[in-house]
């Protein structure tokens, strides 16, 4: 076998296409394969798929192919274009190698997509010599490719969560599947109207809003409102993880304020905001030599603790209510302002509080997914506009299931 006819079935060439020369220039670290076909050869109208045609004319192309050990590989043709005598048009012919309109084989953008679910874009784009515009768009063809295929017919738990694209820019909404733990879907924005565009795109993907039973979201009014207007069938549960959130800050307030006189306090922040069986030793050291009788951080502390052990302990929600009624008198009279307030925002979303605790939306959750989109973030690190994460979201949580698989795995139409 010649090393034409070797690459010829390397690349997967059938007939009428094959290699007709090879280039290889080591110096300038890159191997060239020129590809053709038999002259006379006749293609089918990629058109109307009459069978058949004879070649119009042709036009110079090259693709980025998978490396050749350390080398950059390049695939050039001379791309025929058909004059169909059944449709009259002319087309140009679509090659085996490579989709339409790019400049990368099928085997190099699926080993793309795969890097790209596994490290940041930034990193392949250097590691290949590639720019990072050119790695975006593939990202985002087959990403919208995929998600063209899904069905959301099932779906019934939703969880809505927000997330920065950049700190304190650009938010954008995410839709979860509490069921599945996959992304849904995902927009710019964190008003109202994101919920009228989910119900949208789940209709689009075979899913119905009134198949929506439940919808775990954070305590914002415009969530709130969105989906009462448009998902009023679901029953909407506040996340554990929100509701800590807004205590856990009030802690803080506090802590803050009595910091101002109350020398003791220097340093101490992640010492009352982290759980006991996380925080390091010294912080536990250090927890343990506050005089904790005394200062109002840690009454502020011991309120938020109790809440942390209804959500632990309770498994009813008759037993959730009891419990958060006696929670909720001593917080709102506590006497710190802070914690006052918490109280009130709780006592405000009393139901969709309660809803958590009748089993269907348990642990995990918003929560769950939250750890999800950081490593998603982790990816499109550096870039910053809410479109790339948006992408990388899909592609690192989406659980798609029409993605290239890696090139090291399959051969072209394998
Ligand atoms: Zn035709």
């Amino acid at each position: 076998m010649n090393s034409e006819s070797l690459f010829t079935v390397a690349l997967g060439l059938n007939d009428p296409w094959h290699v007709l020369d090879i280039q290889f220039d080591p110096d300038k670290g890159q191997i060239d394969f020129a590809v053709g076909f038999h002259s006379g050869a006749k293609f089918s109208c990629p058109h109307c798929e009459a069978v058949q045609q004879g070649v119009h004319d042709t036009r110079k192309r090259t693709w980025r192919h998978l490396n050749f050990f350390q080398y950059q590989a390049f695939i050039h043709a001379d791309l025929p274009r058909v004059r169909c005598s059944e449709c009259g048009k002319t087309t140009q012919v679509k090659p085996p190698w490579s989709r339409p309109g790019s400049g990368f084989s099928l085997l190099m953008e699926a080993l793309l997509v795969v890097l790209a679910k596994q490290m940041p874009v930034r990193s392949i784009a250097q590691l290949l010599g590639l720019s990072d515009g050119q790695i975006w768009r593939i990202l985002d063809h087959y990403v919208d490719a995929a998600r063209a295929q899904e069905d959301f017919s099932s779906v019934q738990s939703v969880g809505l969560d927000e997330t920065a694209s950049r700190r304190g820019h650009n938010y954008i909404s995410l839709f979860h599947d509490l069921d599945q733990r996959r992304l849904l879907f995902a927009c710019e924005g964190r008003d109202k109207s994101v919920v009228a565009q989910f119900v949208k795109d789940l209709e689009a993907h075979n899913g119905q809003a009134e198949n929506i039973e439940s919808i775990c979201i954070d305590m914002s009014k415009s969530y709130v409102a969105g989906v009462s207007e448009f998902l009023p069938e679901a029953e909407i549960t506040f996340d554990p993880f929100h509701v800590m959130a807004i205590i856990n800050k009030a802690v803080d307030q506090v802590r803050r304020q009595e910091a101002k006189t109350e020398p003791l306090l220097k340093k101490t922040r992640y010492v009352w905001l982290k759980n006991k069986e996380n925080q390091t030793q010294k912080q536990q050291e250090l927890f343990n030599s506050l005089p904790k009788s005394r200062l109002k951080t840690a009454r502020a502390w011991r309120i938020k603790t109790l809440l942390q052990e209804i959500y632990q302990q309770c498994q009813t929600v008759t037993g959730a209510e009891q419990a958060l009624t006696k929670w909720y008198s001593w917080a709102i009279r506590c006497r710190l302002e802070p914690m006052k307030e918490a109280a009130k925002t709780i006592r405000r979303h009393w139901n969709g509080i309660l809803s958590w605790f009748d089993g269907h939306l348990n642990n995990g959750g918003v929560e769950g997914a939250n750890s999800l989109i950081q490593a998603a973030k982790a990816r499109a690190k550096g870039y910053g506009t809410a479109r790339h994460l948006i992408t990388i979201s899909y592609l690192v949580i989406g659980k798609l299931t029409h993605l290239p698989v890696s090139p090291f795995t399959t051969r072209y139409g394998g």
